[in-house]
């Protein structure tokens, strides 16, 4: 047997993940895939997660037909945010360097320091998250994974 290396630009490393693995989460990542055309409309569609009360809240954006980017209403109350990058576009948050804007003031990774949220991503590549506190980029689950119930 031989095992190549495969350079990748996030490893995968399991991780568990509380939030990700909550099942009105993965119901709301699958509705967002399915709004944006499984990833083909360009579009990015999303959502957020306040605290509330008693429990989290996952609240949806609006629709703003914008291709490879999205603007998104961040509350005081919100923890986190999730939304697709299109197919092919890479899986993980983008960085000042990378986004599709060319502008150093965006990015995934931006918005997340800038608001102290967790930023999460997912398209046919997997599911990613950004968190600010570690400022690191972690894949939690690999290809379509995020549709499924998370195992133990
Ligand atoms: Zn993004």
């Amino acid at each position: 047997m031989s095992c190549r290396p495969v350079r990748a630009p996030v490893p995968p490393t399991p991780v568990a993940d509380t939030l990700a693995c909550r099942p009105d989460v993965i119901k709301a990542m699958v509705g967002a895939w399915i709004e944006t055309g499984d990833g083909t409309s360009g579009a990015e569609a999303g959502f957020r997660i306040d605290v509330g009360t008693k429990d989290l809240k996952v609240v949806p954006h609006e629709h703003t037909n914008e291709q490879g980017s999205l603007t998104t209403v961040i509350t005081i109350l919100t923890t986190a945010e999730f939304h697709v990058h299109p197919k092919g576009t890479g899986g993980a948050p983008s960085t000042p360097e990378n986004n599709i804007l060319g502008d150093p003031n965006h990015g995934d990774t931006k918005v997340a320091d800038d608001a102290k949220i967790d930023i999460y991503t997912f398209n046919e590549q997997g599911l990613f998250v950004y968190r600010w506190d570690t400022k690191q980029i972690i894949k939690l689950r690999d290809g379509f994974d995020w549709q499924n119930p998370c195992h133990p």
